[in-house]
């Protein structure tokens, strides 16, 4: 039993979590709706909520966009990363090195997949940090 913190290396992109959910309406219970004002099956009041329910190729519980590894960022909770290549790491004194090649393929790849669906941010792709604490 205990914590694990990892520092992530990720070479990847930014995204706003909010942009990874669409807002729908849904009924309050699963039963049909009536005029009435509660559900006589469960009691629970007749109207139509909003909830949030992740775009359809966002996994959330597996951390995965489309074939890309999404990681929320423990300090950042808002922010998702799509992680083009990550480097973990448990201790100090890693040094990590993305090539200029690696970086181009990787921008690349990224926009190339995140541009149609109106999420890549040029200026927040890059090389970030990432702690990621598993309880
Ligand atoms: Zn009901």
């Amino acid at each position: 039993m205990g914590t694990d913190h990892y520092a992530y290396t990720v070479l990847g992109v930014k995204v706003p979590r909010s942009k990874l959910f669409i807002e729908k309406q849904v009924p309050n219970c699963p039963h049909p709706q009536k005029q009435d004002e509660f559900c006589s099956l469960c009691g629970k009041k007749n109207k139509m909520i909003v909830v949030e329910e992740p775009i359809g190729i966002y996994y959330e519980e597996e951390g995965h966009l489309g074939s890309f590894e999404a990681l929320t960022n423990d300090n950042c909770q808002n922010e998702i990363i799509i992680v083009f290549q990550h480097v973990k790491s448990t201790h100090r004194g890693v040094i990590v090195n993305f090539s200029n090649n690696l970086v181009e393929e990787a921008k690349k790849s990224l926009k190339e997949f995140l541009e149609p669906l109106e999420l890549w941010e040029e200026d927040k792709f890059g090389i970030w940090c990432v702690l990621i604490s598993y309880y």
